[in-house]
């Protein structure tokens, strides 16, 4: 039997709260624990360069097995020598095994336990992809941490529904860890990581129930799935705590699509430690910047001669060089620096709140944090300025 090595170090459990401040240990590199990880779907963080999220701190980075299959394909990535070079991209990447998407964007799908069979989203042509075909295409594309085939329904989705994807995922986990252990047998290296996912929609029994089978088959890390899916706020803060309290100390923990910054500063108290969300880049390519006080739209018009930063308690490039009025301007004027500037802020913004909240654990005061976050991010800026 495979053993797995000790991937993931447990530094710190919080007194007051079920916060954690971890290291795991990847291929690329060591990730710190509660961590971000910036959403690069297609290989990038879109209008970001590798240098720009260095820079600001990103540690790993998310893409998607299903996108990058459809296109560019696996032969051009094989050819370059992996996801990592492909890119320009040193530092890890975990891939998601495109789960979601294919239930949310595919046409035509059909599910079995062979696998999904789809219809591309972008050329319409059939595919067939099974649990053992998606670890095959993490490992060629060269993943520091994979992520399962797992069938996810969408909110609301009755009890039966839910036991039966829920039961499809476990079978498909185990049949990932075994494809996983043969093709590093055959290499003899065992360094990517696999993640187990938990499924199990919004009932707590199958979630424990869930979480006990996958726990079983012993993977490297959990993941919570189907969280963020559209159902309200306090009920994915429930799954995730109960599910949180189910996975085991020593492994990370990580809430698949998690979240807005409020989203995060709450499961990190409930004893999350991995998260990634398109929020940051996708509000900022809209003009929406996350600030110390909230939310801000920079095309507002109390902005117009505004001169302040975006963020004063911001360090990064965009509010050190340029003003409301302008990135307000900018927008205005649909030029692309203004997506970019917001989109750099944000990622900025949410690396710092990250670093925050590692060193808010590292002291015990993790309560106190929360309540300070909260308390001036809820108190966004628009109403202030009205
Ligand atoms: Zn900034």
């Amino acid at each position: 039997m495979q053993c797995v090595k000790i991937m993931f170090k447990l530094i710190h459990k919080e007194k007051n709260s079920k916060a954690r401040l971890g290291k795991l240990n990847t291929p690329c590199g060591e990730i710190d624990t509660p961590c971000f990880m910036p959403v690069g779907t297609q290989g990038t963080v879109k209008t970001l360069s590798p240098n720009e999220l260095e820079e600001a701190g990103v540690q790993v980075l998310l893409s998607n097995a299903y996108h990058l299959f459809l296109r560019p394909g696996m032969e051009v990535i094989k050819k370059t020598g992996g996801l990592h070079k492909f890119i320009s991209w040193g530092k890890p990447i975990l891939t998601d095994s495109g789960g979601y998407q294919i239930f949310s964007l595919a046409l035509l799908r059909k599910v079995s336990d062979k696998g999904v069979e789809f219809q591309s989203h972008i050329d319409g042509m059939k595919h067939l992809l099974s649990p053992e075909d998606i670890i095959d295409i993490q490992c060629l594309l060269g993943s520091d941490i994979m992520m399962p085939l797992d069938e996810c329904v969408h909110y609301p989705c009755s009890k039966d529904q839910a036991r039966v994807a829920m039961e499809r995922t476990i079978g498909w986990a185990r049949r990932s860890k075994v494809a996983l252990s043969q093709i590093q047998k055959s290499k003899s290296q065992n360094s990517q990581l696999l993640f187990g996912i938990v499924q199990g929609a919004t009932y707590e029994d199958l979630r424990k129930e869930c979480a006990k089978e996958i726990i079983d088959i012993d993977f490297a890390g959990y993941a919570i799935g189907g969280v963020s899916v559209g159902e309200p706020k306090n009920l994915s803060n429930d799954i995730v705590g109960f599910t949180a309290k189910t996975l085991p100390q020593d492994k990370p923990r990580y809430a698949m699509g998690v979240g807005l910054p409020e989203d995060i500063v709450e499961a990190v108290g409930l004893g999350i430690d991995m998260f990634d969300c398109v929020v940051p880049t996708r509000y900022g390519r809209n003009g929406t910047a996350f600030t110390s006080e909230g939310k801000l739209t920079v095309r507002n018009s109390p902005y117009t001669d505004d001169l302040g930063p975006l963020d004063k308690k911001c360090q990064c490039y965009t509010c050190k060089n340029f003003s409301r009025a302008y990135l307000r301007h900018l927008f205005n004027s649909e030029e692309i620096l203004g997506l970019r500037l917001v989109s750099l802020h944000n990622i900025n913004f949410y690396l710092g709140l990250m670093r925050d909240i590692r060193e808010a654990i590292k002291n015990d005061r993790y309560t106190e944090f929360r309540k300070d976050f909260l308390k001036s991010y809820n108190n966004p800026y628009e109403q202030v300025k009205a």
